[in-house]
C-alpha cells in the first residue's frame, strides 16, 4: 500500500491521505492514533480546538516512527485567532504535540467579520520563514478570503482544508485553487455520516461491482479527483478499510456518476457565520 504524496508550493510534499481526529475524545486519542500509525498511516490532522493534541504527540512519540516520516497538521484555534495571540498558540501547539516543528499549520477558519486573517496570516509567514511549520495553510477560506490574502501577503497558502463531499464538491472553488497552486484538502469526506450516502446507487452498486465497501468507493473518488483527504473513524477495521484503497479504480463513468451528486449542501457551518 503506498500513498501517492502531493506536491504543495512550499516545496515539501504531503501524503494524499491522512487520518483526521476531530471528536475524538483525548482519553481514547493516544490509543486510535497509535493504531492509524500501526495500520499505515503517516500523516495526522489535528486542531488545538478538539483539546487532543498532547495525546496525538505521545502517540507520535510511542510509535518509535522517526518524526520526518510523519506528516503533521494542526490548526490555530479560533480564540487565538481572534485575540491575536498567533505567536503564543503556534508554541503552545508545538508543547503539547512534543514537536519542534509542524509540517502544516492552518487559520482554522478566516473569521470575516474579525478582519484579522491578513495580519495572521503574516505572522504564519514567519513560521515558514524560521522553520517551525514546513507549510502553512488555510481552512474554510471563500474564494474572496483566499483573493484577499493573495492580494496583501507574500505567501500563496499551501492548501485550503474545506469540507467536501460528493453532496457538496466545491467545484468553483477547486478550480480558483487549481490556477494558484493551492491544494485542496477535503474535511468530511463521508459527509461525517450526517447523510445517507452510502446507499446511493452510485456508491453501492460501484462498491459491489469492485467488492469493496461504499466508504472506499468514496475515499477513491476523492483521490481521483485529486483531493487530500483526511477520514476520521475510532475503530481499527475501519481505519484500516479507508486506507485500502489504492488496489481499485473508479472508471470514468463511475467518476461522472459520483460527480453528478453534487447538492451544493453543506453539513458543517457555513464560513460566514462563524467568528
Ligand atoms: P468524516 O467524513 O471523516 O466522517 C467521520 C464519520 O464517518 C465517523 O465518525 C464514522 O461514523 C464514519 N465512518 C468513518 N469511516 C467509515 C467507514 N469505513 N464506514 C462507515 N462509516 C465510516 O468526518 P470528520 O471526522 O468530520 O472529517 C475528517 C477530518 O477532517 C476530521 O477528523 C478533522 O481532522 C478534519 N475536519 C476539519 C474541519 C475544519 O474546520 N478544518 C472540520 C471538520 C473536520
Amino acid at each position: 500500500n503506498s500513498v501517492p504524496h502531493i506536491e504543495l508550493n512550499s516545496g515539501h510534499s504531503i501524503p494524499q491521505l491522512g487520518f483526521g481526529v476531530f471528536l475524538v475524545d483525548p482519553a481514547d486519542t493516544q490509543r486510535v492514533v497509535e493504531d492509524a500509525l500501526e495500520v499505515g498511516y503517516r500523516h495526522i490532522d489535528t486542531a488545538t480546538g478538539y483539546n487532543n493534541e498532547t495525546q496525538v504527540g505521545a502517540a507520535i512519540k510511542a510509535s518509535g516512527i522517526r518524526r520526518e516520516e510523519i506528516f503533521v497538521t494542526t490548526k490555530l484555534l479560533n480564540d487565538d485567532h481572534k485575540a491575536g495571540d498567533v505567536a503564543g498558540a503556534f508554541s503552545r501547539s508545538l508543547d503539547m504535540l512534543g514537536l519542534d516543528y509542524l509540517d502544516l499549520y492552518l487559520i482554522h477558519w478566516p473569521m470575516p467579520k474579525n478582519e484579522r486573517f491578513v495580519e495572521t496570516w503574516r505572522q504564519f509567514e514567519g513560521f515558514k520563514s524560521d522553520g517551525r511549520a514546513k507549510s502553512i495553510g488555510v481552512s474554510n477560506f471563500l474564494v474572496p478570503h483566499l483573493e484577499t490574502l493573495m492580494a496583501e501577503t507574500d505567501v500563496v497558502p499551501d492548501v485550503n482544508q474545506v469540507e467536501l463531499h460528493p453532496a457538496f464538491q466545491q467545484r468553483e472553488l477547486r478550480d480558483f485553487q487549481a490556477k494558484h497552486g493551492i491544494r485542496t484538502e477535503a474535511w468530511g469526506p463521508l459527509g461525517q455520516g450526517k447523510y445517507e450516502l452510502f446507499t446511493l446507487p452510485a456508491i453501492a452498486d460501484v462498491a459491489a461491482a469492485h467488492d469493496v465497501t461504499p466508504a472506499q468507493v468514496v475515499l477513491r473518488w476523492h483521490v481521483q479527483t485529486g483531493n487530500i483527504v483526511i477520514p476520521k473513524s475510532t475503530r481499527r477495521e475501519r481505519m484500516a478499510e479507508n486506507f485500502d484503497i489504492f488496489g481499485f479504480e473508479l472508471s470514468a463513468d463511475e467518476m461522472n456518476a459520483i460527480d453528478a451528486l453534487d447538492e451544493n449542501r453543506r453539513v458543517g457551518g457555513h464560513p460566514e457565520d462563524i467568528n
